[in-house]
């Protein structure tokens, strides 16, 4: 406990002397507009450092610089893999840069209408379910899945009170789903950042196509804790959304791994548990040969564009499928 809330600190003190444009003030003053969240906790923090290294390292030639390769590499069609984007946090105004994850309601919008018109159709993580099990049944050399039609999958991390604020709408009115991985014990107990409640869950799955899964009970990575600690963590996140989201109905079980941690011990014995789907935060698109105990997510940083975000899922389709 006592590490954590260090290392929260010097995050703290990290964000307020380092690159941030947010001054102390300007973050006292944004905390007290509704929607506004100038801070960055730990969690999302780790979860993009991880990702964005990960992808810098996957789509950078070993010199820092763009491989000029992959341009002249053959397209590969978008009816051949299936990007899954990674938001975590949402805010109303332009945060500044140095808050890499805050996602403008504005942005998102533009993002998912640009996405419906360039003729993507956004799936549920059971309709992803769905898909990588037939391309289990049919198993082919290519890498490609070969679809009838563009897909996208949009996933949200921790389970922010800006989710419900501020993406739920966008969701609604754009008649999309969207998963929301929670921390259930900070739902429960309301710990750290303002995180939605179990009402508003509530409200999100009756009213739009939002469900909520799980990202552990505790948020404690992998790589912190053992392994039966850990899947202890998952099955206590999975049963806290069967008793306070009872009303959530034929949803499969699918966990985002806090901070993208695992080890293959984890990941087989949460398939033995029925976690069927495993997110990870390793940048890259689900494919053929996709492994649904490691499904790759690419992040989406604030300031992206629709046209951005498909630009990237096609750079790290190039990259990493043949
Ligand atoms: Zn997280």
């Amino acid at each position: 406990m006592k590490r954590r809330l260090t290392f929260c600190l010097s995050i703290l003190l990290a964000l307020t002397a380092g690159q941030t444009a947010l001054g102390a003030q300007a973050q006292t003053e944004s905390q007290n507009i509704s929607g506004e969240y100038a801070e960055l906790p730990e969690e999302v923090l780790e979860e993009m450092e991880e990702s964005l290294s990960l992808e810098e390292e996957l789509l950078s030639d070993g010199n820092g610089e763009t491989s000029a390769q992959e341009s002249q590499a053959p397209e590969i069609p978008a009816t051949d893999y299936i990007p899954v984007l990674m938001y975590h946090h949402f805010a109303q105004r332009d945060m500044g840069r140095g808050n890499g994850v805050v996602v403008t309601q504005a942005e998102l919008e533009e993002q998912i209408t640009y996405f419906k018109e360039q003729g993507y159709r956004l799936i549920s993580l059971e309709e992803l379910d769905h898909l990588l099990t037939r391309a289990e049944m049919n198993p082919k050399e290519e890498s490609g899945l070969g679809l009838s039609a563009k897909y996208l999958c949009i996933t949200i991390d921790d389970g922010y009170y800006s989710n419900y604020e501020l993406a739920y709408p966008v969701f609604r009115k754009l008649r999309v789903p969207a998963a929301i991985f929670a921390i259930t014990d900070s739902v429960t107990n309301h710990v750290g950042l303002r995180k939605f409640t179990w009402k508003e869950a509530g409200e999100m799955i009756k009213n739009s196509q939002v469900r909520i899964y799980n990202h552990t009970s505790n948020h404690v990575p992998a790589d912190e804790t053992d392994a039966d600690s850990f899947v202890a963590a998952v099955l206590a996140g999975q049963e806290a959304l069967e008793t306070k989201l009872a009303q959530q109905k034929d949803t499969v079980m699918a966990l985002a791994y806090p901070n993208g941690e695992y080890t293959p011990e984890i990941q087989q014995r949460l398939l033995e548990e029925g976690i069927q789907l495993q997110f990870t935060v390793t940048p890259g698109v689900v494919n053929r040969n996709t492994s649904r105990a490691a499904i790759p997510r690419i992040m989406v940083v604030s300031g992206m564009t629709g046209e951005e975000i498909l630009e990237r899922a096609q750079r790290l389709a190039a990259a990493t499928m043949e």
